[in-house]
Parts: structure tokens; C-alpha cells; sequence
């Protein structure tokens, strides 16, 4: 039987002796199983939007309203009314969208504006925008890294990552493990023109951080560059918010920054952050952005929850509450959040099967959160993801949490190893 081997759409079209439609029948059986195994909730429609609670149509299921744990909006800025005032603004001043690349005539006020503010946030000099955080890793490390080079990766880094160095040499190391990724530095050192380290600053799975001082310090030793991805760190990590290169203080150290406007910053949207030239190289290299569509106007909004980070840091102090007061309450319950440290929070369960089963009680409990398994993370690393949020009560926390506490009865779970 063909197995389902990871998410890389180059291995569905690789099928030894089939090609893509007889693969995509084949394809279209599995996943019919799949889907109604155990995955029946994927593609979920929500008519609510990123809201604590949403409205959700589950067959099956009695409940309407569920607290949902399932968005990246941290600080709740996709519901902020000051953002959504500067997109409808915005809208009304450019109209809803570019019709052109930035190379040629799509680049418009807001786009310099962002660029500048985003550098400037990370207390650097330049930005280059892409259209989703996806892009701007695949798109950076593609024009960036050659054959000659080395990418070398942590292992939880995201997806967008593999796809971006596909063209260049790649190792890996385990995730967050000091002593791999320096034997690794040590072994290459010397044998390509350059040697790239990968890393996210919060990792998207277990929600835990990268030891960018250490990292730093062996980039340093053994003349790597150092690239990193904060997409879950901005507005959550720091006590401005910065993400996880503001633990460290280690503004310069990082060579290349890239992110998302999607999570905390609410919208849409991705960029590099990094020195001037390196950014007008990639203007002129990066195919995403010479050849693809600039931001719609809608993402000026960006410009204002850039602000709000600093301007309303009672998001932040909220948010952490949250997740402090749900972790404890999970802990207090025996189970497992792994090495979670940030708006991330999984609950392990190990088991694909078992976690299938959790989630949909969960769900019959009215809460509403992904469950995680293989290929997204190792088959014995099944997890219950859960998101918090600014905008998350109490009340919410004390529901998942009893929640929690009827699946594990319901089950006649004691813990999950
Ligand atoms: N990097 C990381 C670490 C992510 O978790 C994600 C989103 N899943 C991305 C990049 C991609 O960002 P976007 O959704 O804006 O394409």
C-alpha cells in the first residue's frame, strides 16, 4: 500500500508507473478514508471568523458555538477595530487591488510605508514584501542559496523552508540540538561556498524557541549565516514583542529575517528584514516578487497593528495570562504540553488513533482545536494543538479546561504515554 509520506506534492506526482491523474485517483480513495477516519474536520467552514467562539456546522455534532483554539491571531488583531478601519480606508483610497508586480507599476505608497516599518521594528535597515509568509521563505532562500551552498536545517523548521532549499545541498539537525547542529558545522566547514542555518524562532508544532544566543555563537565560530523565521514569535515573544531575537538582544546577529503578516499582525502578507543590499539583491532576484502580484490594499492595515503592538501592550499581557493560566490548569491535569513556550500550546497524545478520538470529544465538549499528526509531526508525536488568544476569557480557559478533564474520564485516560 502507498503511504502517505509527507505534505511535498513532489512525492504524489512520483508514483512509480502512474502519472498525476492516475495518482490522483488513487489519491482521491486514500484520502476519502482518511478524511473520514479520522480527519473529518479538516477544511472545517467557520462563517465567524477568527473569533474565541465560533459558529460551526460539524455533522453529527449537537453543539452550534464552540471556544476555538484553532487561529494564529494571537493579539486578536483581526478583529481589532482600528485595523479594520485602516483596510477599509485603505480600500477606499486604492481600491481592492494592485493588477500589477511590484516591479511594474503594483508598487504603491503602503508597500514603502511597510517595508520601512518593518525593518525599523526589527531595528534594521531594509524589508522586500512577498504575498504570504510561505513565499518569502521559499522565494529568499531560493535566490539566496545555490548549488555551491550548504543549507543546513533544524528539523521542525516549517515547510516553506524544505521547499525553499530544495536546490541546494541540505542536512538537517535535531530540533534545537546544539550538538548536532555544531558537528555538522564543524564536518562542512570549509567544503561550500557558504553555509546556511535555518532555524524558526518559535517552532509552529511544539510551540518552543530556538536558543538563538547559542545558535549566534556557533554561526559566529564557524562563519555560517544565519536565517531565521519568527512567524509565531512577533507581538507574543519580548517585552516589546519583538519575538524571540529580542531574548537574545541579537539585532544584528541575525543575517536574514523572515516572517508572516498572518498571525499576530493579522492580515496577510510575508517579508525579509535584512541589510540594504541584501534586500536590493533579492528585488531584483526573487521571481515571487519581480513576477507576482504586490499586496492588495487591504494590507495597509499591517501599518496600524504594527503600531498597536507598542501602543496597546495590554494585548500582549492578556495573552500571556491565557497561556499561563491554561498551561497550569493542563499540568495540574497530568498531561503533557511538551516544550511549549509561547501562544502554542499542544496537549501530547502520541497515538494518530487516539488523538483522532480526543479531538472529536473535545469538539462534543464544545472546544474546538486541531489535532496534529503524521506527516506534519513523527507518528509517535500525535498532539492536540491549541492556539490562544488576547481575546480568550477565563471563562474560555476554564471551558477547555473542563473539557479537558471529561475527555480524559470519557476515556479512562490517566495520561497518554
Ligand atoms: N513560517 C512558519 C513558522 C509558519 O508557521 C507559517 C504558517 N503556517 C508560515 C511560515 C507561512 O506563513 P503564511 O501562512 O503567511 O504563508
Amino acid at each position: 500500500d502507498v503511504e502517505l509520506r509527507n505534505a511535498s506534492f513532489k512525492d504524489f506526482v512520483d508514483m512509480p508507473g502512474m502519472d498525476a491523474f492516475e495518482w490522483a485517483a488513487y489519491f482521491d480513495a486514500y484520502i476519502k478514508n482518511w478524511l473520514a477516519r479520522d480527519h473529518w474536520h479538516y477544511r472545517q467552514e467557520n462563517t465567524s471568523g477568527c473569533l474565541p467562539e465560533v459558529e460551526l456546522n460539524l455533522p453529527g455534532n449537537p453543539n452550534k458555538s464552540f471556544v476555538a483554539l484553532v487561529h494564529n491571531d494571537y493579539l486578536g488583531f483581526t478583529q481589532h477595530p482600528l485595523v479594520k478601519a485602516a483596510a477599509i480606508a485603505a480600500i477606499e483610497q486604492y481600491g481592492v487591488g494592485t493588477a500589477a508586480s511590484p516591479a511594474i507599476g503594483g508598487q504603491m505608497s503602503y508597500h514603502r510605508q511597510l517595508e520601512e516599518k518593518i525593518a525599523a521594528f526589527f531595528k534594521r535597515d531594509s524589508a522586500l514584501l512577498f504575498t504570504t509568509g510561505y513565499t518569502a521563505n521559499t522565494a529568499t532562500m531560493q535566490a539566496l542559496l545555490k548549488k555551491q551552498d550548504l543549507a543546513i536545517l533544524d528539523m521542525s523548521v516549517h515547510a516553506s523552508m524544505y521547499e525553499g532549499v530544495q536546490h541546494t545541498n541540505v542536512k538537517t539537525f535535531v530540533h534545537n540540538n546544539m550538538e548536532r547542529l555544531e558537528r555538522l558545522l564543524r564536518e562542512n566547514q570549509g567544503k561550500y561556498r557558504s553555509m546556511w542555518v535555518i532555524i524558526d524562532g518559535v517552532y509552529s508544532q511544539p510551540g518552543d524557541l530556538a536558543p538563538l544566543g547559542e545558535i549566534v555563537k556557533l554561526c559566529k565560530h564557524y562563519g555560517a549565516y544565519l536565517v531565521m523565521d519568527d512567524a509565531h514569535g512577533v507581538g507574543v515573544i519580548g517585552d516589546t514583542g519583538r519575538g524571540v531575537i529580542e531574548l537574545h538582544e541579537a539585532w544584528k546577529d541575525v543575517d536574514v529575517i523572515t516572517g508572516t503578516f498572518s498571525k499576530t499582525l493579522g492580515h496577510l502578507g510575508g517579508y525579509v528584514v535584512a541589510d540594504e543590499q541584501l534586500v536590493n539583491y533579492l528585488k531584483f532576484q526573487a521571481g515571487q516578487h519581480i513576477f507576482s502580484v504586490a499586496a492588495t490594499p487591504a494590507s495597509a492595515c499591517i501599518l496600524k497593528s504594527i503600531d498597536l503592538i507598542d501602543d496597546e501592550p495590554w494585548w500582549r499581557t492578556r495573552l500571556w495570562e491565557n497561556i499561563n493560566y491554561l498551561k497550569k490548569g493542563l499540568h495540574d491535569l497530568g498531561l503533557d504540553t511538551g516544550t511549549s513556550a509561547s501562544a502554542i500550546v499542544p496537549v501530547m497524545t502520541g497515538n494518530p488513533g487516539l488523538n483522532a478520538e480526543v479531538c472529536k470529544w473535545l469538539l462534543e465538549a464544545g472546544v474546538y482545536a486541531n489535532q496534529i499528526g503524521y506527516p506534519a509531526v513523527p507518528k509517535n508525536k500525535a498532539r492536540i494543538r491549541m492556539s490562544v488568544m488576547a481575546t480568550h476569557s477565563i471563562d474560555h480557559m476554564d471551558t477547555v479546561l473542563n473539557a479537558w478533564e471529561w475527555v480524559k474520564t470519557k476515556m479512562n485516560i490517566k495520561n497518554f504515554e
